[in-house]
């Protein structure tokens, strides 16, 4: 994809400082972390959206996404880590070429994630709001 920045990184374009590549996926450390090690995993093949991903490629991408988590943990002394994927510009998405967030956290680290807890109006509310997702559910 042309004037992608990741798409450029794959390519050998545009330097980044690569943890890890194979024939679907490409991981490289984030240019701008919230915490050290923080790194992205990206497929090789240009996708807007995580959705049209192609299963086994979107699969390689969590293993290899939870395994770079692993090795953040050990290699530099992290208590765990987040995997994080904004799909949509209003859900954070930045760069339109998805990619998988490896965030190596700290008990410490002094980030927290602005979490909120909406409560449903009722039992028939939260159903009638599962039926209508599952009623849009595709998975092919
Ligand atoms: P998002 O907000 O989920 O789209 O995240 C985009 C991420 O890409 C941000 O965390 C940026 O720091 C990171 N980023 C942007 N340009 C580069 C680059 N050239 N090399 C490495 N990471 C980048
Ligand atoms: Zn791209």
């Amino acid at each position: 994809m042309e004037n992608c920045i990741f798409c450029k990184i794959v390519a050998g374009e545009i330097p980044c400082v690569k943890i890890y590549e194979d024939d679907l996926v490409f991981a490289f450390l984030d240019i701008g972390p919230i915490n050290f090690g923080h790194t992205l995993v990206i497929p090789k093949e240009h996708h807007q959206s995580s959705s049209t991903i192609p299963e086994a490629t979107a699969g390689r991408m969590f293993h290899v996404g939870s395994r770079i988590g692993v090795a953040l943990r050990r290699a530099l002394d992290y208590d765990g880590f987040n995997l994080h994927l904004a799909d949509g510009s209003c859900a954070g998405q930045v760069v339109m070429h998805a990619h998988l967030h490896v965030v190596p956290r700290g008990c410490e680290d002094g980030f927290r994630w602005n979490w909120r807890q909406l409560e449903y109006a009722g039992t028939a509310d939260r159903t009638e709001t599962a039926e209508k997702i599952i009623a849009k559910l595709k998975l092919d």
